[in-house]
């Protein structure tokens, strides 16, 4: 019996962790878990989670810890999770980081891929992506309906302004770069050129989880 194949993809807004975690996602048969994707959701159906969260996405800010912890933890609780996920955009903060390892305790092992990419480009992304508007994936440059459900590409709501794309880098640094540092020393930790293209870092992904495996004995 496999072990569960427990993945977290980090890295800075517009880095490409959306893409690769549904790649992942598809490739080993595992759910993809989009934090943002949840909160859009909520938003679009109009929630109270949905109402709460669109001021402060808007700005460029982050939701409540307490608030994401309790999604997540409700989300990996699900039976489709039992036997592995792959998170994007959780966690997010230190705090969310350690409540994700009290969450998954026992569950290892954990495998961190980074996607690094340098700001201007991430700048350069934000403004020129597209999302669809009815579910939320990532259109492909020069596309003008999406692939998935034909629905209509636009920019999102926090990718529309240039000061809330700065905000949100400014955020990041402050508030989400800070768990580079508390996962770099685990032998579970890789790190991942972001500026290759989408299916290169695919590729690398897909090398880099083989190989924890392959040091956790997971893969037998
Ligand atoms: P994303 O689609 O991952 O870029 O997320 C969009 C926005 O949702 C972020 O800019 C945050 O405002 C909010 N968000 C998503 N995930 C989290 C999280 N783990 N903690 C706090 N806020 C989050």
């Amino acid at each position: 019996m496999h072990s569960p194949l427990n993945v977290i993809v980090i890295g800075p807004p517009a880095a490409g962790k959306g893409t690769q975690a549904e790649r992942i996602a598809v490739g080993r048969g595992v759910p993809k878990i989009s934090t943002g994707d949840m909160l859009r959701e909520a938003i679009q159906e109009g929630t109270e989670l949905g109402l709460r969260a669109k001021p402060v996405i808007e700005r460029g800010e982050l939701v409540s810890d307490d608030v994401m912890v309790g999604i997540v933890q409700q989300r990996l609780n699900r039976a489709d999770a039992r036997w592995g996920f792959v998170l994007d955009g959780f966690p997010r903060t230190v705090a969310q980081a350690k409540a994700l390892d009290r969450i998954l305790a026992g569950r290892d092992p954990l495998i961190i891929i980074e996607i690094g990419v340098p700001d201007g480009e991430l700048m350069r992304r934000m403004a020129a992506r597209r999302i669809c508007r009815s579910c939320s994936v990532n259109g492909e440059l020069g596309d003008v309906r999406c692939r998935r459900c034909g629905g209509e590409l636009v920019l999102r709501p926090d990718d529309e302004s240039a000061d809330v794309r700065a905000r949100r880098l400014q955020v990041y640094a402050r508030d989400t770069e800070p768990i580079v540092g508390y996962y770099r020393g685990r032998p579970t930790f890789r790190a991942v050129d972001g500026m290759q293209s989408p299916d290169r870092v695919a590729e690398s992904i897909a090398a880099a989880i083989d190989s924890v495996l392959e040091t956790t004995g997971s893969s037998s």
